[in-house]
């Protein structure tokens, strides 16, 4: 392809982008495709071409075959999982990006990459109200790295917490350094190490302790306890791990759990740790974590707007429209956060700290930051410089080379579409963003409490918070019995609640459960069958 046909397919793609934007952002087009799997096979030619296609060729098959493919994150009828918003500056940032093609793995090669992305760290550090420690500038050595995911954020420290844990315990026992006696010593300590989680953390702890090569123990939570760890419960786990022979070294607690946003007490557990000094604490925000841009998430006294504050009118507009301004004037959410601690102070306990932007803000897969209170205990673990890696500005220890803070060598330059975003919205418009988004949420919640027609039939599983809403069918809120016609109008009722204003709503599970409705549906033409087997379906 030479510059002038690549012209010309650009401009095809971006039309074709802008299109199936604008599309998806209509609602018309069903969340879940419509295919079976093993859908694409028979589309595509079983062998590789033997000769050049042109993009004429080419991109078509993008229509004909991809996008009746795709699940559509982007809807505004998508409610499963959190969400994943890509805007246009941060796809601009993309194509930039695979342009300049720099496997930037350390300042050399690529300084720009590097540099733009320890400076737009640094400003969201700031933005998202963390303390100062999390700066690249801290007295401490801090500083932010963008990583593809939060899971690799996670196993990425939690490699650093486990070798700072050895040497500081090998040097407490005055092991020589290097010695055979210390390595021997590492060697039987590393088998006893035990990583720490909540039960309600994000499956990727689980999965870093199994990369870590060291066992994983959960802290029990409780309904009652909005799901979140209590200290009386992380003492008698990390003391039950003690009596077993099992040293813990690492623990993430999570700001926003997948399942309910649930949030540990970062505040009330750190006297906890503060007994355990070696071990690691991490906190996983992926999702929530940006919600702290907003000075009431963060609860600072910071100026939450530019003054000119307005009451809201009526319900946000659709978020989901990419080529929307977001009025920078949305008014803050009121005390969203209750009475907890400022941010800055709370994570004043922690060495780690990770959210995806490309969740919540504003940003396309993947952008993943993760700030750290030491970069030596990233460094130490993960830098080894064989020669064809030397060179004489990392020498000078005057630069940052990431490819020390991370797993690969080679990295994407992601910062770019960070900087596009933050730049395009200013933090205002992240600030309304996050702010409207919650709103809908309230929104949401006041639909699935409030009872049109007097049944009740949903009820909320846990508070809502940030903008996740957890909801279930209300237990007996289905007649044990019913007639096939009584049944019917039940499920006329639920496909009325499982709508907003004709707009479906639920999680991809619960719009399966419709379809499971509907096979029960067929059943229930039986007379034996009970409405427990469809409340069943429904609600598991
Ligand atoms: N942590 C939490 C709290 C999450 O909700 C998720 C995913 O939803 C993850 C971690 C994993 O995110 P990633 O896909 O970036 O690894």
């Amino acid at each position: 392809m030479n510059a002038d046909e690549f012209r010309k397919a650009a401009h095809a793609v971006v039309e074709e982008i802008i299109s199936y934007n604008q599309n998806v952002a209509s609602g018309n087009l069903s969340v879940l495709p419509s295919i079976k799997p093993g859908y694409l096979r028979p589309q595509l030619p079983s062998t590789a071409p033997q000769h050049p296609q042109t993009w004429d060729q080419i991109q078509p098959d993008i229509a004909k075959s991809i996008i009746p493919g795709l699940t559509h994150w982007q809807s505004p009828n998508f409610m499963a999982f959190f969400p994943a918003c890509a805007t246009y500056p941060s796809i601009l940032g993309e194509m930039y990006s695979s342009a300049f093609t720099a496997p930037a793995f350390n300042w050399l090669c690529s300084p720009a990459c590097t540099e733009l992305e320890t400076i737009v760290l640094d400003w969201l550090a700031d933005a998202l109200h963390l303390p100062k420690d999390f700066r690249s500038d801290s007295p401490g050595g801090g500083g932010g790295v963008i990583q593809g995911s939060a899971s690799e954020a996670i196993v990425t420290v939690m490699v650093a917490a486990r070798e700072r844990y050895l040497n500081r315990r090998a040097d407490a026992k005055d092991l020589k350094d290097p010695s055979p006696e210390r390595e021997k010593w590492i060697a039987d300590t590393r088998p006893k190490l035990v990583a720490l989680s909540s039960d309600q953390a994000h499956s990727s702890t689980a999965k870093g302790a199994i990369i870590a090569g060291t066992f994983h123990k959960t802290v029990g939570t409780k309904w009652g306890e909005d799901l979140a760890v209590q200290p009386g419960a992380l003492e008698a786990t990390i003391k039950k791990c003690l009596e077993d022979g099992l040293e813990p070294y690492y623990i993430t607690l999570s700001y926003g759990t997948t399942s309910t946003c649930a949030q540990d007490p970062v505040h009330l557990l750190a006297p906890v740790l503060q007994k355990y000094p070696d071990i690691w604490i991490h906190i996983d925000a992926a999702y929530a974590g940006t919600a702290l841009v907003c000075p009431e998430y963060a609860n600072t006294s910071t100026p939450a707007t530019n003054g000119n504050i307005r009451k809201p009118e009526g319900l946000p507009m659709n978020d989901h429209d990419l080529s929307q301004k977001i009025d920078t004037a949305e008014p803050p959410l009121e005390s969203p956060n209750g009475l907890l601690p400022a941010a800055s102070d709370v994570l004043k306990h922690v060495d780690s700290w990770n959210t995806n932007m490309h969740k919540w803000l504003l940003t396309a897969f993947d952008a993943s930051l993760l700030f750290i209170r030491n970069r030596k205990d990233l460094t130490s673990a993960l830098s080894i410089t064989p020669a064809y890696l030397q060179n004489k500005h990392t020498d000078s220890g005057l630069v940052t080379d990431y490819r020390d803070w991370q797993i690969p060598l080679g990295r994407r330059f992601r910062a770019l579409k960070i900087w596009f975003v933050v730049r395009t919205y200013g933090i205002e418009g992240l600030r309304a963003h996050i702010r409207r988004t919650v709103r809908v949420g309230q929104h949401f919640e006041k639909l699935v409490t409030d009872s049109a027609d007097g049944k009740q039939l949903f009820e909320l599983v846990v508070e809502p918070a940030f903008g996740l809403t957890c909801f279930r069918i209300r237990p007996g809120a289905i007649p044990k019995e019913l007639s096939p016609a009584q049944v019917q109008d039940e499920e006329e009722s639920v496909e009325t609640k499982k709508t907003i204003n004709g707009t479906p709503f639920g999680t991809i599970e619960q719009q399966d459960d419709l379809d499971d409705l509907e096979s029960t549906k067929k059943k229930q033409a039986q007379p034996t069958q009970s409405i427990e087997d469809l409340a069943n379906a429904f609600s598991k």
